[in-house]
């Protein structure tokens, strides 16, 4: 096992004890197979996106190294949120568990099942912060720095 792979995994919660709910993910990419937890960031606490109607979310980023294939990570992943009680409904709508792949190397992927870099990585603050949180010079696929993206959630000094 040479665990070659680097993936960044965002972790998000806003039901049934969110801050449990993110601890026990975090155990759960602990014990994955064939990868090991290299690092993970601390909690942050962010607004709903979508429906306003349901709580606050918690949400955190895992650092990975995995000899797992994007594909097969995201199947244990989906088995992890299935596990923990996760019920589709409609889009980012209240979940008990989301995991979402933020990064898989330096790699860009389209597929039907699979989109990464994440979608909400450019933009979304409880992606960035934690993001910046567990590797500071961080540089996307597309050559953006992750310390510049911050930028735009920070106002200037007058
Ligand atoms: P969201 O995270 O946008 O609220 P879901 O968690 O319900 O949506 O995921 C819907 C689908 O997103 C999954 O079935 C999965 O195939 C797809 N998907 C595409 N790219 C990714 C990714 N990078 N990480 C996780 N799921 C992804
Ligand atoms: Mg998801």
């Amino acid at each position: 096992m040479n665990n070659n792979h680097s993936a960044y995994i965002g972790i998000g919660s806003n039901l049934n004890e969110p801050i449990q709910q993110v601890e026990l993910a975090f155990i759960e990419l602990q014990n994955l197979t064939n990868s090991s937890l290299v690092k993970r960031s601390t909690l942050y606490r962010s607004f709903p996106l979508g429906s306003a109607n349901q709580p606050n979310y918690i949400n955190a980023v895992a650092r990975l190294s995995t000899d797992l294939s994007a594909i097969e990570l995201l199947d244990k992943l989906q088995a992890i949120e299935n596990k923990q009680g996760r019920v589709r409904t409609e889009k980012w709508g209240a979940r008990t568990l989301d995991l979402d792949i933020l990064l898989y190397d330096n790699q860009q992927i389209e597929t039907a099942r699979l989109s990464i870099p994440h979608s909400g990585i450019y933009e979304r603050a409880f992606v960035l912060y934690p993001l910046y949180e567990c590797v500071p010079d961080l540089v996307l696929p597309n050559g953006q720095k992750i310390y510049e993206l911050l930028k735009q959630f920070t106002s200037t000094k007058s």
